[in-house]
């Protein structure tokens, strides 16, 4: 559940003009949620939470809708997919206000968030799935076709919640199946809205929308009239997910956390890469799946990396992001801060060495400058744990075959770069890193035709691309003996 916050934010009550979607209705909760605006600490809107019998309606309607729904075609379902992205960029600018309200980036970041979930969508209903002929002779023809699961439930997270709703919607729409999305109650505004269109688009309840606490995600895992959960959050979640879904065999797609490692080789020049590998790990205030959150760094090239980034430290201006000048907003909420401060103090207490930030400022507002640390011990938190956040250890290496051990030696397997002049050496090292994604001289780069997800905790099964698509359908061999 959200904190409750004892206070509101001054000059205006908070907003209450939030609804559920359920069965293509705009439905008030049977409760109420506080959100808090993460640059003041305080509340600014009410949401409707949803309550079990509320998720029993939607979970009906879904089913419902499901009957006709899986009955249209792959191009009847674009286009309405599409029709879905246009109305959702006519209201991007005030979308982008509140996301940045209820979440804290930069304005212009939300801006980005909700131009990008848009375009992956598009390109997402261009992808075909065909029916595969695995064999065709004399005696039999037997086909491999996929068809819809039938009602997907989607839980969200709190730092990307406009385009980690969208990858999981779109692909269940599109593939056929009905939704049921619940966002996380630290930012459900904005998740509530992407409601008030589907509403204006969709037939009734294909898409429903329910806020609420880790309660009503509790129930969707556990719904028998949910067919498939498509979860994004951390591992520990994860896990509580997968469990909860075995009662029924649901199908599960997993975006889990990640502790990514950026391996960079000797022959860099580090001023050229360290605004790149500044903003990969400190992007939304770090608090990104696919963040940089270690730094391996070749000996030769260390202190010139350390002094560049700290360099592109300087420049960032932590803030409010609604402030245009913002580019690093605050921590999203109360919890998660005292997180990453809990981190911070156990970094200081080893004896690590804070190159910059580390000081928190006092104030309201979940504020937190960016802080980059050496000389730390490999198995600190700062560097086992995820830490979600704007601090970042760079770690020392002389031998690339210990940078690839260390990089590896973690529960966490989401992604991973390697930065070098020498395209060939770059992957090489990349094929060996124990991840579902390994970049070369880049980091956070995604498209709606690669598949995304993790290897090891990181996750199950992947999002996007036709991979992705094919994991919210079932596969069915269809044998037709000739003779
Ligand atoms: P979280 O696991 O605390 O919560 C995620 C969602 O799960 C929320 O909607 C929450 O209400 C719900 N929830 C909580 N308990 C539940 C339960 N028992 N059953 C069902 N649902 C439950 O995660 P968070 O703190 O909101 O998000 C941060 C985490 O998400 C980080 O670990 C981050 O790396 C991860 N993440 C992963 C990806 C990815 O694509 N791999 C993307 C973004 C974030």
């Amino acid at each position: 559940m959200a904190e409750r916050a004892q206070h509101v934010e001054a000059g205006t009550a908070p907003r209450t003009d939030f609804w559920l979607t359920i069965g293509g209705e705009r439905v008030a909760g049977d409760g109420r949620l506080d959100v808090i605006n993460p640059a003041t600490g305080k509340v600014f809107a009410q949401a409707p939470a949803a309550s079990r019998a509320q998720l029993d309606a939607a979970v009906r309607a879904a089913r419902t809708a499901f009957e006709s729904w899986r009955g249209t075609t792959y191009a009847e379902r674009a286009e309405l997919v599409r029709a879905f992205t246009k109305k959702l960029r006519e209201r991007q600018n005030e979308l982008a206000e509140l996301l940045t309200r209820e979440q804290g980036k930069p304005l212009s970041q939300s801006i980005a968030e909700i131009d990008r979930g848009a375009a992956q969508s598009d390109g997402m209903v261009t992808i075909e799935i065909p029916v595969e002929v695995l064999i065709d002779d004399a005696d039999r023809r037997i086909e491999l076709k996929y068809r819809p699961l039938g009602v997907v439930g989607i839980i969200t997270p709190w730092n990307a919640p406009v385009n980690l709703a969208l990858g999981p919607l779109v692909s269940a729409l599109y593939t056929g199946n009905t939704a049921v999305l619940k966002p996380s109650p630290y930012t459900p505004l904005t998740t509530l809205e992407l409601g008030e269109i589907a509403r204006e688009v969709f037939p009734p309840g294909v898409v429903n929308v329910l806020a609420g606490g880790d309660d009503l995600g509790k129930w969707l895992t556990e719904h028998p009239g949910v067919d498939k959960i498509s979860f994004t959050g951390s591992v520990e979640t994860g896990k509580k997910v997968a469990a909860a879904a075995a009662g029924t065999l649901k199908r599960l797609t997993l975006e889990l956390g990640g502790n990514d490692p950026a391996i960079i080789l000797d022959d860099v020049d580090p001023k050229a890469i360290a605004k790149k590998v500044f903003f990969a790990a400190f992007v939304n205030s770090g608090q990104v799946c696919m963040a940089i959150k270690r730094i391996y760094a070749h000996e030769k090239i260390y202190e010139a990396l350390c002094d560049a980034l700290v360099e592109e430290a300087r420049k960032a201006k932590v803030g409010n992001g609604l402030d245009p000048d913002t580019t690093l907003g605050p921590i999203q909420n109360k919890m998660q801060y005292d997180k990453v401060r809990a981190i911070l103090e156990d970094t200081k207490k080893s004896g690590a060495r804070i190159l910059c930030g580390g000081e928190v400022p006092e104030g309201e507002g979940y504020f937190f400058p960016p802080t980059l640390v050496t000389d730390i011990d490999e198995q600190s938190r700062l560097v086992q744990e995820e830490q979600f956040g704007p601090i970042v250890p760079i770690l020392k290496f002389s031998d690339v075959e210990d940078a690839i051990r260390r990089a590896n030696d973690t529960r966490y397997g989401l992604s991973a770069s390697v930065w070098t002049n020498d395209l060939e050496r770059g992957k090489a090292i990349a094929e060996r890193l124990e991840v579902g994604t390994a970049w070369v001289n880049q980091h956070r780069a995604t498209s709606a035709f690669v598949p995304f997800g993790g290897a090891k905790e990181s996750g199950l099964g992947r999002q996007y691309s036709i991979v992705g698509l094919k994991g919210y359908m079932e596969p069915e061999v269809i044998s037709v003996a000739k003779k």
